[in-house]
């Protein structure tokens, strides 16, 4: 299921297009306006910008660590002109812009007077905005009379989480099979019940490059039958020794829900090829590692749908090695390379990006 052909080629468009709309209807009903501030590595921060640009009651600031994100990347952001839209290039990195926002959602004042959000993946309208496609799915192959098993290419748990949803709504899921890179928490717990966090190292799938996955929680909150002081103090533990456990017969009851599986880039880039090969489809090395966790876990007489989650043009590189073929960015998007850029460069410091935020915030 292809889920990548929205404006900025990944699955996060999806949701990320609807809740810009719908923040946007609920601010102006009631005559109200929000900023918006995120920091990114490259990847999500495009899709941000382009869920809320041209909005009137939205503005959005974008920090990412100058000359550290990829050239397209760049300019998925920079040339996005719209008036509320601000890219800020920091002079630091990835950390540094996130700790800047973290700080600047601290201030209690600042934060009040510009009336602060944030569309992280943790947003739960992101959520339940993700859980309509598992049900098109499904319908479309025969549901209800006919189950189904999806699998998720996933790293922070969101898009396989609105899974669970639907099936908790009623969708007769049979199997929700998680794929997982060589940051492979999720796959870890699934086999073993044991969540233990580990460091993170760069992968052909930098999307799914996580150490916690932050929507895990929900799912967990479920499993152990809505008990909030039991998951308190599974995250207490968790948050001072980077690990918990969870009983045998509730580990039984989530197996018979969930399945997982790890690739290495190896073998990521092995069955890219394989694909390729095979079946003539070029695939993205997030996507890939569905279809490969996808036949291992399969069922007979059960169709499966694999997520794909990134245009293969995305990750052109890792993808071009593979199959031996260039991929090409599709047309709506090629403009990007001679567009004109807008950026403002920031120092690494707070006071002069908040001083700049309110200054905007003044003349407007
Ligand atoms: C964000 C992303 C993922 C992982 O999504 P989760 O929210 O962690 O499930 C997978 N693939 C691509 C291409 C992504 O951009």
């Amino acid at each position: 299921m292809e889920l990548f052909h929205g404006p900025t080629l990944a699955f996060k468009d999806f949701a990320l297009q609807f809740l810009g709309q719908l923040f946007n209807y609920l601010l102006s009903q009631r005559g109200e306006t929000c900023t918006i501030i995120g920091a990114t590595s490259g990847d999500t921060g495009s899709a941000a910008i382009q869920a809320v640009r041209g909005l009137s009651a939205v503005t959005l600031y974008m920090l990412h660590p100058e000359g550290k994100v990829s050239d397209v990347q760049r300019r998925q952001m920079t040339t996005v002109l719209d008036k509320n839209i601000h890219n800020l290039a920091v002079d630091g990195t990835f950390d540094d812009c996130q700790n800047l926002v973290k700080a600047m959602f601290n201030d209690k004042s600042f934060r009040a007077c510009h009336n602060l959000s944030a569309v992280n993946s943790i947003n739960w309208t992101r959520i339940a905005a993700q859980v309509v496609y598992y049900f098109r799915a499904a319908l479309e192959l025969g549901a209800p009379d006919q189950a189904v098993n999806f699998s998720v290419p996933t790293g922070n748990f969101g898009n396989v989480l609105a899974g669970y949803v639907a099936k908790q709504m009623g969708l007769p899921i049979n199997k929700l099979i998680i794929g997982s890179n060589s940051n492979d928490i999720l796959t870890r717990f699934f086999e073993s019940g044991k969540m233990e966090q580990r460091g993170v190292n760069p992968t052909l799938s930098p999307s799914m490059d996580i150490q916690i996955s932050s929507n895990f929680e929900r799912y967990l909150f479920e499993l152990l039958g809505r008990d909030s002081v039991e998951i308190c103090n599974l995250m207490q533990k968790f948050a001072d020794t980077g690990q918990f456990e969870i009983d045998p017969e509730h580990m039984t009851q989530a197996q018979q829900l969930f399945a997982a599986h790890r690739l290495s880039d190896g073998e990521t880039s092995k069955e890219i090829s394989r694909v390729y090969r095979e079946t003539g489809e070029v695939m993205d090395p997030h996507s890939v590692i569905g279809v490969a966790a996808a036949r291992i876990h399969g069922d007979p007489g059960v169709p499966t749908v694999v997520l794909g989650t990134a245009h293969p043009a995305k990750f052109a590189d890792a993808v071009e090695r593979a199959t031996g073929v260039p991929v090409t960015l599709p047309e709506e998007v090629t403009h990007i390379m001679d567009d004109p850029e807008r950026a403002i460069k920031m120092a690494n410091s707070l006071e002069a990006i908040q001083a700049l935020i309110s200054a905007d915030k003044n003349t407007n």
